[in-house]
């Protein structure tokens, strides 16, 4: 059983071995380890879309598994259509500063499912045309690089907003710079799921 004593409320920004493309996932960091660490009381994994698109049902089963929320990274509005067609918990969504990247989160929006937008500073979004309904995250990999105070400060009062580690490794797995950022801001997360 686990060790861990002190856990923080939620974590739905974790990846796994399911992004296989992605160089910076390390090969020990699977659905299994996640769920053994549960550094999180709410656990979601949101593997990059176009890595597993092909094994969706492998994917679902495995976070069914360990009791995992099963989510997914979209890059973006190409592939938009076919992650609102599969049957995902919640959308973590890449909004690029174009109109297109944009309207495609009306998509996403229309499955009834949580949209999230994460590390707004990396894509250059532009939060004041994302639609309220979406999430806004404070993310442990991105938000100290750049000045969160000027660019998400603004926003406070407009999104609800979710914290998330974006772990790609094990030692990756906390989200202490993120959870300075939202006090400092006085944001008060969301937590989208019950257990
Ligand atoms: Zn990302
Ligand atoms: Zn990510």
């Amino acid at each position: 059983m686990s060790v861990v004593t002190t856990q923080i409320p939620q974590d739905l920004h974790i990846h796994t071995t399911f992004s296989q493309w992605d160089s910076a996932v390390v090969p020990q960091q699977t659905p299994e380890l996640i769920a053994r660490v549960r550094h999180a009381k709410i656990l979601g994994v949101s593997d990059h879309f176009e890595h597993f698109a092909d094994r969706f049902d492998a994917y679902k089963a495995e976070m069914e598994k360990w009791g995992l929320h099963a989510g997914t990274e979209v890059d973006g509005s190409d592939y938009v259509d076919d992650a609102a067609s599969m049957d995902f918990e919640y959308y973590i969504y890449h909004c690029r500063d174009r109109r297109e990247e944009y309207q495609a989160i009306e998509r996403l929006l229309d499955t009834g499912k949580p949209v999230i937008i994460p590390h707004p500073m990396v894509l250059d979004t532009d939060l004041n045309k994302v639609p309220r309904e979406c999430y806004v995250e404070i993310n442990n990999r991105y938000v100290w690089r750049d000045d969160w105070l000027e660019k998400i400060g603004p926003f406070t009062g407009d999104f609800r907003f979710l914290i998330g580690s974006d772990a790609h490794q094990p030692i990756w797995l906390n989200q202490n710079v993120a959870r300075y950022v939202a006090t400092e801001l006085n944001i008060e997360e969301t937590i989208l799921f019950d257990r």
